[in-house]
């Protein structure tokens, strides 16, 4: 029965307690989960959505705390109280005789950590990077569920023994995004303000290449000091401006409106969401040739892979030769959240197929996720 492609699945889709789906402005695991509940939805599957409070989605809501906490990302108390809260009522619902099928986890590290204690079994997507300290975690407890990576370039940084069973990448509703031809003079870069992510190399690049550049991205709390020593010096009004934390159509405007998306990260960035929204609006994105951008960005084609502030700066007039509809197009072919959700769904029917009965009923623990190879789509993303 459960293979049968035609059978709706009961899912639970489990978000972080940080900041309400869909975000109004920064968010990207949000955004991640807003777009998969509702199209998971419209693949005619019954999703309930926990999260935070303040959500709305197509999927059925479940608040679990009394607000969210945007300030407080990270921090124990909340996540373990948010993850305990679903996973109550998971099992509650197992127990009344209508268990979910599958816990589709986003929500950091308490979720994965305790996936052994629940009769469903559990997806984890790897929204973070792997490093000393979350490469023993999932050596620990990756085992616990089947967890998915966001790129192939994330997957080959996954220590010895840790089993990724699959690379999906996260998903972009293209048709929301405003497609526009012609650009303006100006340079983006988006993001939360801090060094991974290369603001001040943006400024840089920017003045080397004599264009205009927008900074937009909120300032999350500890990174005060880095915003006022390396980014506030160079703010003019006219060369650099600091536009804040964008939303709404002003966002899609500034992504639609730009000459191309500076992405100069200086770390293995697992996926990267702004670069898909800029190439699904037909700006190309110049990105340092690190993790996912390497994926996401096809040299020549919708973007530059370049190495430092110099090669970004020389790029920039390059990008006059691509053509706008080719980076909506690269997109479109791999990222698209139809795409994206077919991919998941045939993840979930494989995993509950690889579970015995019981445990898809919610009567006995689930067993452990199969090894790595057992999964069809366990391959490299095509662009890697
Ligand atoms: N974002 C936004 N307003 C801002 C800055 C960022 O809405 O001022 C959104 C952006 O469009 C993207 C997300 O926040 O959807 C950031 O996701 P990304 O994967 O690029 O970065 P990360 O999750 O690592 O912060």
């Amino acid at each position: 029965l459960r293979l049968d492609r035609s059978t709706r699945l009961r899912i639970a889709m489990l978000a972080p307690p940080w900041i309400s789906v869909p975000p109004d402005g920064y968010g990207g695991i949000e955004a991640v989960v807003s777009l998969l509940s509702d199209e998971l939805v419209r693949r005619g599957h019954i999703v309930t959505l926990f999260c935070a409070a303040g959500s709305h989605s197509g999927a059925m809501v479940r608040p679990l705390l009394d607000e969210p906490h945007p300030d407080r990302i990270g921090e124990a108390l909340f996540e373990a109280d948010h993850v305990s809260r679903a996973f109550a009522e998971i099992e509650a619902s197992a127990d009344a005789g209508r268990p979910f099928d599958i816990v589709h986890d986003h929500s950091g590290f308490t979720a994965l950590a305790m996936a052994d204690s629940i009769s469903v079994p559990l997806v984890h997507t790897l929204h973070g990077e792997f490093d000393r300290h979350t490469g023993g975690f999932y050596a620990c407890h990756g085992r616990n569920a089947t967890l998915v990576a966001l790129s192939a370039a994330q997957k080959a940084t996954a220590p010895l023994g840790i089993d990724v069973a699959a690379v999906i990448p996260n998903p972009v509703a293209v048709s929301d995004w405003p497609f526009q031809a012609r650009k303006d003079e100006y340079l983006l870069w988006i993001g939360r303000i801090c060094a991974d992510k290369g603001p001040e190399r943006a400024i840089e690049a920017a003045r080397r290449a004599g264009r205009p550049l927008v900074l937009a991205g909120p300032v999350q709390p500890g990174q005060e000091m880095f915003f006022d020593t390396d980014i506030a010096p160079h703010l003019d009004g006219r060369r650099v401006t600091y536009a804040g934390e964008v939303a709404g159509r002003a966002k899609t405007k500034l992504f639609a409106s730009a000459w191309a998306l500076l992405m100069p990260i200086s770390w293995a960035e697992p996926f990267g969401m702004v670069m898909v929204e800029a190439l699904a609006c037909g700006t190309p994105a110049i990105a340092f040739a690190q993790g996912a951008a390497r994926e996401i960005v096809v040299d020549g084609e919708n973007g530059f892979l370049v190495e430092d502030e110099a090669e970004m700066a020389a790029a920039v007039e390059r990008v006059r030769g691509l053509s706008p509809w080719t980076c909506r197009r690269s997109v479109a072919s791999r990222y698209d959240v139809r795409r994206v959700a077919a991919r998941y769904e045939a993840l979930y029917r494989t995993v509950l197929a690889g579970t015995p009965a019981e445990g898809v009923a919610g009567i006995e623990r689930h067993s452990p996720a199969p090894r790595a190879g057992f999964f069809p789509d366990a391959r490299p993303h095509p662009a890697g």
